[in-house]
């Protein structure tokens, strides 16, 4: 054994003999909490619902709700507490405002065991008490999650009291060990960077630095007047990078450059920890000034890990509890090692962690009075006090808020206090041995194959790893948050930007087709740009497209399936080559953000993927039943010339969907993009052709709907139409397709999708951090053009007022502009014809009721509309009823659940809807009563994943078919049986095959 481990192990024991001294359980406040963490402890269930309804209980302000809300979450608990929370439920009934009133005293009294005060006069009791003890502070405010620029300014501005009023209380304080003060003023407060900003965005850190530095300066400033310490905290890791810059742009200023008061946090979870901490070194010794580190693991695992998983990201945090140790005292030693400009904060209630820390330091001669351990406040009681005794020097980290905004804190604290891998649970509550709790981490990694430290991870950071047995997974989504990514996104633009202004020319029969009539297709944002002409077929063309199409069937249709799936998967393989250039592409020809613009890539990349993998699962024939002596086998066939009439809004993804679905089921095929998106579609084109379509078997033909696509619909020889589009041109098409013209072969098969009137309810109990945020993005996301965009939104009466207030402020702060800049919400609508429509849409919306919201500042050149709130909307009116496709939000009242409901029913479309609650039972009913194709709880009702979340409506919103659902191709395909008696003289084989190979003979 190593000296430093015998001394580590040395310390340890130190710290146990210390704290055994006092013994003091996990949970340091006895009663109810403490047997509550237990319970949650043994029982996962239980711990779930436990902090759930945690998590609601600040909202509620009724006894009678709150009993409710324990009702709901633990009535059909199953451990042995089942009869005891049973019989208290019952009796709280009875009296339900005092049984409310109870629970929230002790859930208050959960909270304040990890909130130090509610208010800054409140935190000076605890702060003197702990002075008494040897103890310092840092003190957080609570409320980090701001939804407007207004909340924001509030949160600064509570900064600044705050520092005002703990220099005023501490006058007079001096240092505990009195050695080296000048290091560690007695003042120190800790900040959330994204409580002072609404809008940070990953992909566009360079604005979220010029809208946090001018809010800091007057904090740091003040803070540096009053000798106070100030520190970044770091949050999710999509902020990570920006506060990182944040802090090196702010400290390198000339006013704040030789202040060594000034820290930052390194969370040693993070596989880019080692490099950042680097990174801020070389700094530090360029500026020249010291400046400090606190080092921690990280309170956001779940959270990364959750959040890459459903995006198809690296996972940012290691996955083994022992690598975040390890990687803990990896960088302790980069930090001591660099004592000469970062004083070093150590932030962990692991005892192993610590004492590495300590016998490091001793190791390299570092005095102990030179850096600083720091504690949770609530946590880890005995561990402070015995680091005090050891001469140490410890701050405790203070939290002060109310409960409401101090409730993601709590229940981040349960969490942590109550997780398998925690080191506090194993050493105060399954009472671990000391030997094991000090062992050193690096023996304790599995460094096996399957071991988690094995995950591969791209450059770029996508994740490599696929799950066992999945065959089919979606493509990641570009993750902004990486530089790389920002450069090759600004890369493709400024290329894509040289190419504006080509022609392109129709694709009949693997042919090339130039005709002097263009579409000119321009970019909304600035509309004298054109983006490219497109040659526009007539008449002549599509007929010409049929010709080609009906010839290239006979044999596509008899091609095996697996080589048309094979084919979709190039395309998806050459889609990911350009996918930069692609989304470059969108944000220029309709006005897409940067992440909904690489969205819409993903998703064609994913209906490429997808549907290979569904036409795998029913290429075959399948025997339909085992019978001796007979076999039947059901298969399918494709329908013949499919022709696909695709939207502008989402001009990759929808065209490229229901082309290959009908490619991949042997249907040969013309397509058709919008006019305002034509280039996209002509890039479609080419990446099949460079995946090696084969002639006539996908054409090209942009022009115009009334013309060429009417006569297209009608023609006898398109034995199907997938349209997607407004409900006026579907319910054309669906009408005409059902009438039989001389010559048809085949009933004409008609794929609809339509637009919708979309619902989000917000139900008394929501969260309104989460529900506001994502109503915004679902009404105004792609400036309110998507068909799945939210345009009405319910709420409940009682939740009303500061649900309003809240959405009109976040509409306020949204960032509208030129969607080529990174990190822009709203951009222009797609063309002149949509603007003016809008326009007159809000004029009539000015007219049925009160214009509550209006931005004035939108950019005048390009097609911008204002984002625009209307309230007090009646159900029948004009604007709560039509679909309007713009940044256009009615907002009604309803005065319960049922009223919501039924407005939320009343439209004559059912495409999406989203409903958040904190409600178990009122979840239960939206799933069961919201009349709408995809329905969606407690989330945004935008962003359908292929595969994950099938998507499409009923009503007046579609033929109730599902895109990149299981379903979906079988609306390609005309069905067969072919029965064969296998019997001779009475004699049959024993068994048949559940497949046999395709009937691809010539027919
Ligand atoms: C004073 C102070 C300030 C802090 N400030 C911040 C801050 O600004 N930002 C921030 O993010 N955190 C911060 N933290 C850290 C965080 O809140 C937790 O307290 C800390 O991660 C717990 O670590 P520990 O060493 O005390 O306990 P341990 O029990 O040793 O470690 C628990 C930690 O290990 C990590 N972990 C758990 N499971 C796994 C796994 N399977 N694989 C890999 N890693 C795993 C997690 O980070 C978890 O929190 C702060 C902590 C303190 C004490």
């Amino acid at each position: 054994m190593g000296a430093l481990q015998t001394e580590i192990e040395r310390r340890g024991e130190r710290i146990f003999d210390l704290v055994d001294q006092h013994p003091e359980p996990l949970f340091s406040k006895a009663g109810f909490y403490q047997r509550m963490m237990a319970l949650s402890m043994r029982d996962e269930h239980f711990k779930v619902q436990l902090f759930r309804f945690v998590d609601v209980l600040a909202s509620l302000d009724r006894g009678s709700d709150i009993v409710q809300h324990l009702d709901e979450y633990f009535a059909d608990m199953r451990n042995g507490y089942a009869p005891l929370i049973r019989t208290f439920t019952r009796g709280a009934r009875i009296v339900p405002w005092f049984s409310g009133q109870l629970l929230r005293w002790n859930v208050s009294g959960m909270a304040r065991q990890f909130i130090a005060g509610k208010n800054s006069a409140d935190v000076m009791k605890m702060l003197r008490k702990r002075r008494a003890q040897g103890i310092g502070f840092t003190v957080d405010l609570l409320g980090e999650a701001v939804v407007s620029e207004q909340e924001a300014a509030e949160y600064a501005g509570r900064c600044l009291e705050l520092l005002e009023h703990l220099g005023r209380e501490t006058r007079g304080w001096t240092d505990p060990l009195g050695k080296n003060t000048e290091l560690f003023p007695v003042v120190n407060l800790s900040v959330k960077i994204s409580a002072l900003y609404s809008q940070m965005n990953p992909a566009d850190p360079a604005d979220a630095i010029a809208h946090l530095a001018p809010k800091l300066r007057p904090i740091l400033r003040r803070a540096r007047e009053l000798g106070a310490f100030v520190n970044f905290d770091m949050e999710s890791y999509a902020h990570k990078n920006a506060t990182l810059e944040l802090f090196r742009t702010l400290f390198t200023e000339t006013e704040f450059r030789d202040w060594p008061h000034v820290g930052i946090v390194i969370q040693a979870y993070l596989r880019d920890a080692e490099n950042d901490l680097l990174d801020l070194l070389d700094w530090g010794r360029a500026r020249g000034t010291r400046f400090a580190v606190r080092l921690v693991k990280g309170a956001y695992w779940d959270f990364e890990k959750i959040k890459s998983r459903q995006n198809g990201w690296a996972c940012p945090v290691f996955l083994q509890k022992p690598e975040s140790d390890l990687n803990f005292e990896l960088l302790t030693r980069i930090m001591l090692e660099n004592e000469s400009i970062v004083t070093s904060a150590f932030g962990s209630h692991n005892v192993r962690s610590i004492a590495h820390a300590q016998a490091l330091a001793d190791q390299l001669g570092i005095d102990r009075s030179r850096f600083e351990f720091q504690l949770l406040y609530g946590m880890a009681g005995p561990v402070k006090r015995a680091l005090v005794e050891m001469g140490y020097r410890v701050r405790e980290y203070s939290p002060v808020g109310e409960l409401l905004p101090g409730m993601a804190y709590l229940v981040r604290r349960l969490l942590e206090n109550t997780s398998n891998e925690g080191f506090l649970r194993a050493k105060f509550s399954e009472n671990v041995s000391e030997s094991e709790l000090l062992r050193n981490p690096a023996e304790l990694v599995d460094q096996s194959p399957n071991g988690a430290r094995h995950v591969e991870v791209s450059s770029d950071g996508a994740s490599l790893d696929t799950p066992a047995g999945d065959t089919y997974e979606n493509a990641p989504l570009v993750n902004f948050v990486y530089q790389q990514n920002q450069d090759r996104m600004q890369e493709a633009l400024a290329h894509v930007r040289t190419q504006l202004g080509q022609k392109y020319p129709l694709v009949i029969n693997g042919e090339k087709v130039w005709i002097d009539k263009t579409i000119a297709s321009i970019n909304p944002s600035s509309p004298e740009d054109v983006v490219g002409h497109v040659a526009e077929a007539g008449i002549p063309e599509a007929e010409r497209a049929v010709k080609a199409a009906r010839d290239a069937f006979e044999k596509w249709s008899r091609t095996s399936f697996e080589t048309r799936c094979r084919l979709l998967e190039r395309a998806a393989d050459i889609m990911h080559r350009r996918r930069f250039e692609l989304s470059a592409l969108e944000v220029f020809e309709v006005g897409k953000a940067w992440a909904e613009a690489d969205g819409d890539i993903r998703e064609a990349m994913d209906f490429c993927r997808f549907y290979a993998h569904e036409m795998r699962l029913i290429g075959r024939p399948r025997l339909t039943q085992h019978v001796l002596g007979e076999e039947s086998y059901q298969h399918y066939w494709p329908r013949g010339v499919a022709l696909i009439i695709a939207p502008w809004n989402f001009p990759m993804a929808i065209l490229c969907g229901m082309t290959t679905a009908a490619l991949v089921t042997g249907n040969t095929v013309i397509m058709k993009p919008a006019e305002q998106s034509a280039v996209i579609g002509a890039m479609l084109m080419e990446i099949f052709e460079e995946a090696g379509v084969p002639p006539g078997v996908l054409n090209y033909l942009p022009g115009k709907g009334s013309v060429m696509g009417a006569h297209l619909v009608d023609h006898k020889d398109v034995d199907l139409i997938a349209f997607t589009g407004s409900r006026e041109v579907g319910l054309r098409i669906w009408e005409s397709a059902g009438k039989t013209r001389e010559g048809q072969r085949e009933l004409k098969r008609v794929i609809c999708e339509m637009g919708g009137k979309n619902a989000v309810i917000i139900d008394a109990d929501a969260d309104l951090d989460e529900a506001i945020v994502d109503t915004i993005y679902s009404a105004f996301g792609y400036q309110g053009q998507k068909c799945s965009a939210c345009s009405r939104l319910i709420i409940l009466e009682e939740i009303y007022p500061r649900a309003i207030e809240r959405l009109l402020n976040a509409a306020a702060s949204l960032r509208v502009g030129n969607p080529e800049e990174p990190g822009i919400m709203v951009g222009p609508v797609i063309d002149g014809t949509a603007y003016k429509r809008i326009l007159e849409y809000i004029d009539i919306g000015k007219n049925e009721s009160r214009l509550a919201f209006q931005r004035a500042d939108v950019p005048q050149k390009g097609f911008f509309i204002p984002p625009t709130i209307f309230t007090n909307v009646s159900p029948k009116t004009r604007i709560a009823c039509e679909e309007i496709f713009g940044p256009v939000l009615s907002v009604m009242k309803a005065r319960d659940l049922d009223e919501a409901f039924e407005i939320a029913n009343s439209t004559e479309f059912a495409l999406t809807a989203g409903f958040f609650s904190r409600s178990p039972a009122n979840i239960e009913r939206a799933k069961a009563e919201i009349v709408a194709g995809n329905v969606y709880v407690n989330r945004s009702c935008t962003g359908a994943v292929v595969g994950r979340h099938p998507f499409g409506g009923f009503k007046m919103s579609g033929g109730g078919t599902k895109a990149g659902g299981a379903d979906y191709l079988l609306q390609f395909v005309v069905p067969r049986v072919v029965t064969e008696n296998i019997t001779r003289h009475g004699f049959a084989p024993e068994t048949t095959p559940l497949y046999r190979d395709e009937f691809l003979g010539p027919r």
